[in-house]
């Protein structure tokens, strides 16, 4: 009883999974993100759900997609890392799956798991970001998702860090997406490897030479193995992760951060320069308290327990 299916949709990869009511995994599938087409990730997303609601009995389908949903849960505006623009995904799948559909952003699903049942419990104020392809952000204040006026708060990836800095997908140079997810560390070991600099030896025996096959991941594997080049590409990210929060903690005043995402795979290799940046650059500090920083307890599988959570709990609400 309370079985829901929760599925993560994120610029790189699809992961779903059947959730019971404490937030439990127990079974699990994956994909890779088709490219530029809505209909080839719904299609995903059907097949995803038809594997796994077999042998279970499922309740409501809970979607966390990388994109910027209205308030009412129904259209994805915007995706800056998918196809979606004004696409009505709710009642696409509704129809498709003939049963009761959530439809959130990713981050926020994260944030939503990590606080009913990860590192955010029994936090008042709770901030939780999202390092992946881009940057995600969610707010769990007095037990509920803040979303804004229009559905649309958290997006801290697309805060201006560096103007005139990288270009984002989303239109805008030098978002914090840009200098502190996984994208920007593969994109500055890629830089680093092509300035046929010897630090970057290790990196390039990883990918045969090919130059163009580094990724956050590969630089993150290297890292954990000790490649000194590695782990200070991973200390750069981390410093800009740091000084984004120091950066929201004026703005928010969080009791805490939670940091998810596939990059937060590299465990303290990131939060420690992170938390260091964060100290430094926290406004008043010394005279004032500061948020605590601390690693996603769901890691990766925060996006699809918190969909599927926020499923169970709305179609509640309307049954
Ligand atoms: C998008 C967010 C999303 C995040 C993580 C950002 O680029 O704007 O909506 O949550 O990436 O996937
Ligand atoms: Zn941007």
């Amino acid at each position: 009883k309370g079985l829901a299916i929760g599925v993560d949709i994120g610029g790189t990869k699809v992961a779903a999974g059947v959730v019971d009511a404490e937030g439990r995994i127990l079974a699990q599938a994956r994909r890779s993100t088709p490219g530029n087409d809505p209909r080839a990730v719904e299609q995903v997303i059907v097949d995803l759900v038809k594997e796994l609601a077999e042998g279970h009995r499922i309740w409501s389908v809970g979607i966390g997609a990388a994109g910027w949903m209205d308030l009412d849960g129904g259209t994805v505006l915007f995706s800056p890392h998918l196809a979606w623009r004004n696409e009505p995904l709710r009642d696409n799948l509704q129809r498709l799956l003939r049963r009761p559909v959530l439809l959130t952003n990713d981050a926020d699903a994260a944030g939503w798991a990590e606080w009913r049942f990860g590192a955010g419990q029994g936090q008042s104020r709770l901030v939780c970001i999202t390092l992946g392809t881009g940057i995600g952000g969610a707010m769990v204040m007095d037990g509920r998702l803040e979303r804004g006026r229009f559905g649309v708060a958290g997006e801290f990836g697309h805060q201006i860090i560096m103007p005139g800095g990288h270009r984002c997908e989303c239109g805008n140079r030098g978002c914090w997406e840009q200098y502190a997810s996984g994208n920007a560390l593969g994109r500055e070991a890629r830089e680093l490897a092509n300035a046929n600099s010897p630090v970057a030896q290790e990196l390039l025996n990883a990918v045969d030479g090919h130059v163009e096959r580094i990724t956050g991941v590969i630089v993150t594997e290297l890292a954990k193995a000790g490649d000194p080049t590695s782990r200070e590409l991973l200390e750069d990210v981390g410093e800009w992760l740091g000084l984004g929060l120091a950066n929201l903690a004026a703005a928010l005043d969080p009791g805490k951060f939670v940091i998810g995402g596939g990059l937060c795979d590299a465990g303290e290799l990131l939060a420690g320069p992170a938390r260091r940046a964060f100290a430094r650059n926290l406004t008043g500090r010394g005279f004032r308290p500061a948020a605590d920083i601390e690693l996603a307890a769901l890691g990766p599988n925060a996006g699809l327990i918190g969909a599927a959570d926020l499923s169970r709990v709305s179609s509640r609400m309307h049954s």
